[in-house]
């Protein structure tokens, strides 16, 4: 069932996604080469709890830190740590925040220093689909149009859409249904309504789509070790057209 939301809850999303919004901006500002990926969920974290907030992953079926932090050919759900950045690397992370029980998720993937040409062309198509994406979530459109868009942007640049993640309803939960797929056939799903709120959030690899996860259990990498790329933001379908969240 697709939770609704009243105008005054999306107003109090807001805030969980102002929050998550300026932690991932200080992320961003602070990445560069020779910095670890744990130097970098530690800047996330300082900033959520001054805000009175909290990090959303931290403790999420046992994650054990607040950003997900995934270096090139990693997928998703990599785990913040000892890692040092290198120039020419990209880094996805991924983070959510918590206000007043309401949650925001929002990702990006930077560039460590100058990256390779595919690098940047890779992060900006994915960033593309994704925008391409959240001009469908208008009252009466379908929710795989969401996706078909997504798909059509990714696979024009000659890169291929992550099936085995998909963005999600988000509310009072991170995860709340429906599934949101970044790939699929337009005019078919569920009718979208004001008042609806998802994550969308295409992952696109410059490879192949398939992926794998590592022994540690949450490290999520692409099958034929490409880079990948990863953007999300929390959005509410309104009478007005979309309105992005995870925003400052
Ligand atoms: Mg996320
Ligand atoms: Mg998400």
């Amino acid at each position: 069932m697709i939770v609704l939301k009243s105008p005054v809850e999306i107003e109090m999303m807001r805030e969980a996604g102002r929050v998550t919004a300026v932690a991932l901006r200080l992320v961003g500002e602070a990445v560069r080469p020779g910095i670890t990926t744990g130097e970098l969920d530690a800047i996330a974290e300082e900033y959520i709890r001054s805000q009175g907030a909290k990090p959303a992953f931290l403790g999420y079926h046992g994650f054990p830190a607040t950003l997900c932090t995934s270096v090139n050919e990693q997928v998703v759900h990599g785990i913040p740590g000892k890692r040092i950045l290198n120039e020419g690397d990209i880094l996805s992370v991924d983070c959510g925040a918590v206000v007043d029980g309401f949650f925001g998720d929002s990702a990006m993937t930077f560039p460590v220093g100058m990256v390779s040409a595919e690098a940047r062309a890779l992060m900006d198509a994915t960033q593309t689909s994704l925008e391409a994406g959240i001009a469908k979530m208008r009252p009466n459109m379908r929710l795989y149009d969401i996706g078909a868009a997504v798909q059509q942007v990714a696979e024009a640049a000659g890169f291929s859409v992550v099936r085995e993640y998909v963005g999600h309803g988000i509310g009072r939960a991170m995860h709340e249904d429906p599934q949101v797929p970044n790939f699929g056939q337009a005019g078919r799903g569920a009718q979208l309504k004001p008042g609806m709120v998802f994550a969308v959030e295409p992952m696109v690899n410059a490879g192949g789509f398939e992926v794998r996860s590592l022994d540690d259990g949450w490290t999520v990498v692409t099958a034929d070790g490409s880079l990948s790329a990863h953007f999300e933001h929390t959005i509410a379908v309104t009478e007005d057209g979309p309105v992005i969240l995870t925003v400052e």
